[in-house]
């Protein structure tokens, strides 16, 4: 079922779901089935499932190193496959611009389509660790924007190159994300919603939002969008901080403010046992505010163990 048809159904009653990353590659499945496990109790109607860029590696060979590209995290379609026939539950593949050619998205979305996948979240990716800035691949999307409509024309039929005649159409519903302080290369919150604006134009149904710690930058954000002519579901992403060294890499990576009482209550920890403890007594408060407000779904970032978000989500669900 189709995330936006999730929303409807539920009927103002918010929604619990969550993002996972795939294991390294080498590692058994079995873990991350470990860490989904405790939290189906809650009924996630979906799970987001993230695709990683690809980076490099250095191969000794012959007493020389050898640059490799590759994968460390493979397997994003398969991943969502295994785990929507092991639980019964819709997954959401994400897709990214960044080191595919469009051929390559579009074989896998025919993969998704055969595999009764219907929701896939189109992103543009970020730079590759060794870049400064984002680079598309050769025949591949600059911005997600691009990516969206590439997906919205297959839901029409129209498959690249036009030398098919198609009488199967996808239907999937698209997310998108969303940045309540803005993304970091945007020049201005405006611009950047202008730009969020496009992606919905071009077919997205619905978006999901980078983390935040400030309840207020969202409700500001969903208003923001509203004005903005913005009508779709957006949904707010939420990051139980889990160790100390987030208080530095969270701003540094996605550009975003943490609260004064929270970054006081994490220093105050004597170690990260602690702060995973304040990360989820911190998640609970900010989850009510958004609870009450009536979001349509609380979406979790578990970046692989799920014992905070078990504890978060018991105290709401
Ligand atoms: P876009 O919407 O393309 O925007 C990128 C930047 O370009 C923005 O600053 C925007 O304002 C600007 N822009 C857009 N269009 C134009 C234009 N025409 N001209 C000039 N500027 C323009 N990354 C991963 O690698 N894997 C994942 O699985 C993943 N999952 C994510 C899930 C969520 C919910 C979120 C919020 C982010 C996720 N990301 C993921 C990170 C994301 O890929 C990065 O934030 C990336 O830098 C931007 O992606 P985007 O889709 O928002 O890009």
């Amino acid at each position: 079922m189709k995330i936006t048809e999730h929303i409807k159904k539920a009927n103002g009653k918010t929604l619990f779901s969550f993002e996972i990353i795939p294991p390294k590659k080498g590692k058994s499945i079995q873990e991350l089935y470990n860490n989904i496990d405790p939290l189906m109790e809650f009924n996630p109607p979906f799970i987001d499932v993230t695709t990683s860029r690809e980076e490099y590696v250095y191969v000794e060979k012959e007493g020389l190193l050898d640059r490799k590209m590759t994968r460390m995290r493979p397997g994003t379609v398969g991943i969502c496959a295994a785990i929507k026939h092991k639980y019964d539950v819709d997954t959401v593949p994400h897709v990214l611009c960044g080191g595919f050619t469009k051929e390559e998205t579009e074989y896998l979305l025919v993969d998704c389509h055969y595999l009764g996948i219907e929701n896939v979240m189109a992103l543009r990716g970020d730079a590759m660790s060794h870049q400064k800035y984002f680079e598309a691949s050769k025949g591949g999307h600059q911005y997600a924007k691009e990516l969206v409509a590439q997906i919205q024309n297959l839901n029409c039929g129209k498959y690249l190159h036009d030398v098919i005649e198609a009488d199967n159409c996808a239907d999937f519903c698209i997310g998108v994300a969303g940045y309540p302080e803005k993304h970091l290369e945007a020049p201005s919150l405006q611009s950047d919603l202008k730009r969020l604006k496009e992606k919905v134009d071009a077919g997205a149904d619905y978006v999901v939002t980078q983390m935040f710690f400030d309840n207020n930058k969202y409700f500001q954000f969903v208003d923001a969008a509203k004005k903005a002519g913005i009508n779709v579901p957006i949904i707010p992403g939420i990051k139980p901080l889990a160790v100390k060294r987030h208080l530095q890499l969270l701003p540094q990576v996605f550009r975003i403010d943490i609260p004064e009482p929270l970054i006081n209550a994490v220093e105050s920890c004597k170690n990260n046992k602690d702060v995973r403890q304040v990360g989820i007594e911190f998640a609970i408060q900010q989850s009510k505010e958004l609870l009450a407000a009536g979001v349509p779904v609380l979406h979790y970032y578990s970046m692989g163990k799920s014992d905070n978000i078990q504890a978060i989500a018991k105290e709401l669900f």
